[in-house]
């Protein structure tokens, strides 16, 4: 005897809705999103027992004609796709044809709905997949759904909800995901009566400070633009000042305009803030993402928001170095300010201690400029330590410094890295401390302009070249420094009055963004106040060499660490401590130093 039997829908339907309906908080996401779907401008969500009783969401979208709205609730009936092609191309939040038939499973259902084109709209009444009513009534444009006794047939279901105050929170959540994609739908939300909130339209921001500003306290102010445009991925979206970071801070990432949780991705935001947030303490983040379907796995299913993309480590860059790039922007990340001091001095603990020697620290000095720095009496590494020129007063306090000996790099030179962001070397005479990322800065900076003044740069093709739009002011500013930046191998070639297309990037900042290299360099670099042409190319390399040694998020090799530090003997960097904006690349505490501390 044959065994085998398809499950009537209605039993199937049950089973499907125990993934789809969790709590009245998928519900409440399902019907929103159909809303949208449907092209609505207002959509008013009521709640009661948190949805447990009654959840209604009216829209003014669409509208379903009498058939459409009979059919919405078989299995697998969807508007939205007909092939499986047309899962790439998704312009909806829902194609699956799943969530109206699964809510229909498992509570009472009542539906008005109408077309603009029919007089009369449809009331339709179904409890536990089964049609009880089907009529003719007067009701506006749009659909109003309401969701009655959610699980009333499945007790065991019921009996699994939380308490109210939790189910509401879980209904607030899925709302605060949806609110924050459309700032140009109306949102009205009504619980209990109570209206707790009524968002009007605006923009991204205005929805945020709707849904998150108490009273007068502007939450938006506490937040910093993010922007990154690149030919994969385009990143918007606000981030919370490192300050206020918190425990209860707000975190979404949103996909293609559907809410994401990424912890990877997360990771790059926190790697952005790095150093200015203490343990257990996160940031808040608003951060919207555009990338083309085809670059990520669309067959979302509709409780999980788990995303994968096709090409993750390349936006884990791109957003690394946008959060970077917005505090040091807004200048909150002091380390990233390079006019300024980011100092890692060792604690000095009271007077009689060791000092370190003070140095005059002037900010056009250029330790690569021959009037600068007596070169001739400095034969590489052996007066490493030689403090540079300094006023008389400091002189009388400063101590002599001792000069130090490094030996060749070779493989076998211990370099270990340490804090995430040093390189401390064990001499036989000293414990040298390095801050590799200040030293390639020097070291680009001394390999652009000498490409800047050669006319000698290595061009890096882009491989997809990317476009350029600019103000008028910026398009001028950018023919009149174009000479220069061909220079040092970015060529750049004008689409129209405002519209360039960068075809190449110079070698030195291949793996970086060309456009966000350009814009900053639009930003910042103003040929028009710089006095001399010298001042202007010194200007410009600075820049570029800043931008290509922001850290790219992935620790350097050991071949990498060797290969800079022999740059820098080659180039005769390290015959200095500091950099041209006199901050410290090293540091060396002498063991007759430690012998001090330790007094012994
Ligand atoms: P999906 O959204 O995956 O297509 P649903 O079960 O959520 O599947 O909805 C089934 C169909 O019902 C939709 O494709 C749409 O045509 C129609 N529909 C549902 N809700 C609405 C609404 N609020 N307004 C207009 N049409 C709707
Ligand atoms: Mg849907």
């Amino acid at each position: 005897m044959d065994v085998i039997h398809l499950l009537p829908d209605s039993v199937a339907n049950q089973i499907a809705a125990g993934e789809v309906i969790q709590r009245p908080a998928s519900c409440l996401k399902e019907l929103v999103e159909n809303s949208i779907d449907a092209g609505a401008t207002d959509i008013q969500i009521i709640v009661q027992d948190a949805g447990r009783t009654m959840l209604q969401v009216i829209d003014n979208g669409s509208g379903m004609s009498p058939t459409d709205v009979r059919m919405s609730f078989e299995r697998h009936a969807t508007s939205k796709i007909r092939q499986a092609a047309d899962l790439f191309s998704l312009h909806t939040m829902g194609f699956r044809g799943e969530a109206l038939p699964s809510i229909a499973a498992v509570s009472q259902v009542e539906v008005l709905t109408r077309r603009k084109e029919d007089e009369v709209g449809t009331r339709l009444v179904i409890s536990a997949s089964k049609v009880e009513e089907q009529t003719a009534v007067a009701t506006p444009v749009g659909t109003n759904f309401k969701v009655k006794n959610i699980f009333f047939n499945i007790p065991a279901r019921r009996r699994f909800l939380k308490t109210n105050q939790t189910e509401l929170r879980n209904l607030l959540a899925d709302f605060y995901r949806i609110a924050l994609v459309y700032p140009n739908i109306h949102f009205m939300f009504v619980n209990e009566d109570e209206v707790l909130f009524d968002l009007y339209e605006g923009s991204y921001k205005q929805r945020i400070e709707q849904l998150f500003g108490k009273g007068k306290h502007s939450y938006t102010n506490r937040l910093v633009e993010l922007k990154a445009e690149t030919d994969l991925v385009r990143i918007y979206g606000f981030i919370g000042k490192p300050e206020d970071a918190g425990r209860q801070s707000q975190q979404y990432f949103f996909v293609n305009g559907r809410f994401m949780r990424h912890p990877y991705f997360h990771k790059a935001v926190l790697q952005g803030y790095q150093g200015t947030l203490t343990q257990d303490n996160n940031p808040s983040y608003f951060i919207y993402f555009d990338i083309a379907p085809d670059q990520i796995d669309i067959n979302i299913h509709p409780t999980k928001t788990e995303i994968k993309f096709v090409d993750e480590q390349p936006i884990w860059q791109i957003l690394l170095a946008a959060v970077r790039e917005s505090l040091g922007k807004f200048n909150l990340v002091p380390s990233l300010d390079f006019n300024r001091e980011g100092d890692i001095d060792i604690p000095v603990f009271d007077g009689k201690q060791a000092k370190q020697p003070k140095v005059q620290i002037s900010a056009d000095y250029n330790p690569f400029k021959e009037n600068n720095y007596n070169r001739e009496r400095i034969t590489g590494w052996d007066k490493l330590f030689e403090p540079l020129p300094r006023t008389d007063d400091e002189n009388a306090e400063a101590q002599v410094m001792p000069t130090i000996s490094l030996p060749p790099v070779t493989d076998d030179l211990p370099i270990m890295p340490i804090a995430g962001k040093y390189l401390l070397l064990p001499l036989p005479d000293c414990l040298l401390i390095i801050h590799p990322q200040r030293l390639l800065a020097s070291v680009l900076y001394e390999q652009i302009l000498t490409n800047i003044q050669n006319r000698k740069g290595i061009r890096h093709p882009i491989l997809f070249p990317e476009v350029l739009d600019l103000t008028r002011e910026q398009a001028e500013q950018l023919v009149q420094i174009q000479d220069d930046l061909n220079a040092i191998g970015f060529e750049i070639d004008r689409l129209s009055a405002n519209s360039f297309s960068i075809v190449s990037v110079p070698a030195e900042i291949g793996n970086t963004n060309g456009v966000q290299t350009l814009l900053n360099l639009l930003d910042h670099a103003d040929r028009e106040q710089t006095s001399t042409h010298t001042a202007w190319q010194q200007n410009l390399a600075a820049l570029l060499a800043e931008t290509a040694s922001q850290p790219s998020g992935q620790t350097m090799t050991d071949m990498q660490m060797r290969n800079l530090l022999k740059e820098c003997i080659k180039r005769k960097i390290s015959t200095s401590t500091r950099n041209r904006n006199g901050q410290k690349m090293m540091i060396a505490i002498t063991f007759d130093e430690l012998a001090k501390r330790f007094n012994n």
